[in-house]
């Protein structure tokens, strides 16, 4: 099983991905990840990433797919694997040419569903801890791991910050998806509901393809 999760920020696509991952016991990763991962092991390679970086550059697909290529080759992801977030773009996608992914899980929430998850979401000044207004938070609370911050919202998470980052989604990750689609192997999941039912809609559609 070589599984993919895409879907739009805020449909939760990232905490599925993990649920799965310990259901099906694979390996799971995202692409930021790695990329860390290969800087802080002070590699040739995380040397160059760490330099494009800190520029304020777009890693490149040419180095993304190496880094993947990489990780994808170590024992503990023969059986399978699940990605979370990759690949979002096109010049991603065909860099992606070492593997074909088996199912790609496409999370959809409505876009006013986005707007109320990330506008609803209050983040610690001090440890990134994340609560939300829902839960009976408001904005300047005292972080409830009273290590001295504040619950503020992130400046990504203003509705114009949101509208863009919907609008590159639509732009550059749905041709990526419309591709797979082609495939055959796209799955649409709806997120709306509680963590675990959208789990169960995943391990269904699964089971089922
Ligand atoms: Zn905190």
């Amino acid at each position: 099983m070589k599984i993919l999760f895409l879907g739009p920020q805020g449909s939760g696509k990232g905490t599925q991905a993990k649920l799965l991952a310990a259901s099906l016991r694979l390996p799971m990763f995202s692409m930021g990840q790695l990329l860390r991962d290969e800087v802080a092991a002070k590699t040739d390679l995380g040397s160059q990433i760490n330099e494009i970086l800190l520029s304020g550059e777009l890693v490149p697909a040419s180095v993304t797919a190496e880094v993947l290529q990489m990780r994808l080759a170590k024992p503990d992801a023969q059986q399978g694997y699940i990605l979370d977030g990759f690949p979002r773009n096109e010049e991603q996608y065909q860099s992606f040419t070492f593997e074909q992914p088996t199912h790609v899980f496409v999370i959809m929430i409505p876009e006013e569903e986005t707007y109320r998850r990330l506008g609803d979401r209050l983040t610690c000044s001090v440890c990134g801890y994340v609560t939300s207004t829902k839960l009976g938070f408001k904005k300047e609370d005292p972080c409830p791991l009273h290590d001295g911050g504040l619950l503020i919202q992130r400046t990504d998470d203003t509705p114009e910050a949101i509208t863009k980052r919907l609008e590159i989604y639509e732009q550059d990750t749905q041709p990526v998806i419309r591709s797979y689609r082609r495939q055959g192997i796209v799955y649409e999941i709806d997120g709306v509901g509680s963590v675990e039912e959208v789990h169960q809609r995943i391990l269904d559609a699964l089971r089922t393809s």
